[in-house]
């Protein structure tokens, strides 16, 4: 298998050390038909994008469209879940910035609610220790993104599994409704090879992506397909790849 798309990609805008340019250059050179430029949602405390940014990187990406013909470049973002309602840090009035939604667990956002800070991040830290408490984690973890994607258009789940553990049954269930793809992190190596093999058991699609924050790391999908290959995951199912 070989990818024909990196849907999952990091700029300066957030931590990643390439400006929006050099990353289609890149995908450009590995002969790449898209790329998505995908930095991380505002709530996060760290590397969200400035909200003020978001028009900035649409008009990058409109200007570069131009210039670039040959690749179709999509602006998207990894937002965050940031209550345990399923809110995400994407405001209504930002949609119109992005081609696509994409969502992701990861620390070090700042959440709506302080019993959200309970629910989310002191329990997920707690269970890492304490597994009677993981299952607790993983059913608020669980509904948070299962309510996710019922309230907005999400186009990807981000590394599933990875950062908090998640029920991957629910996930894909849903997943499959809303017909939401779910990823094959290369860098973060989830989906793993076991919850891959449960999510295959819904009409669920997934994308093998680099989540590359430095250019040269664009389109380095290796350990994903290789995940891929052993769970035996029908390459007609991943939107990216090369149908052959
Ligand atoms: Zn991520
Ligand atoms: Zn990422």
């Amino acid at each position: 298998m070989k990818i024909n798309a990196d849907l999952h990609t990091h700029t300066i805008f957030s931590h990643g050390k390439g400006t929006i340019e050099e990353n289609v250059l890149q995908a450009i050179k590995l002969g790449l038909k898209k790329i998505s430029i995908t930095d991380h949602g505002s709530g996060h405390l760290f590397y969200g994008v400035k909200r003020q940014d978001w028009a900035k990187m649409r008009a990058e990406v409109d200007r570069l469209k131009i210039k670039y013909p040959e690749i179709e470049i999509d602006l998207g973002v990894e937002a965050n879940i940031i209550s345990m309602d399923g809110t995400i840090d994407v405001k209504k009035e930002e949609e119109k910035f992005f081609d696509v939604i994409n969502v992701g667990y990861h620390y070090g956002v700042g959440i709506k609610k302080i019993s959200d800070f309970f629910g989310f991040y002191i329990l997920n830290l707690l269970a890492k220790g304490f597994p009677a408490l993981r299952k607790r984690a993983r059913d608020i973890n669980t509904a948070a993104l299962v309510s996710a994607m019922d309230r907005y258009k999400i186009n990807m789940i981000t590394h599933p599994g990875a950062k908090v553990p998640v029920d991957m049954d629910k996930i894909a269930k849903k997943a499959e409704q809303r017909k939401v793809i779910l990823e094959i992190n290369s860098h973060h190596l989830h989906l793993t090879e076991a919850d891959l093999k449960k999510a295959m058991k819904y009409k669920v699609r997934f994308a093998v992506n680099s989540d590359a924050h430095q250019v040269n790391h664009i389109g380095l999908v290796d350990e994903g397909l290789k995940i891929a290959e052993k769970a035996g995951v029908d390459p007609g199912k991943i939107v990216n790849v090369e149908k052959s």
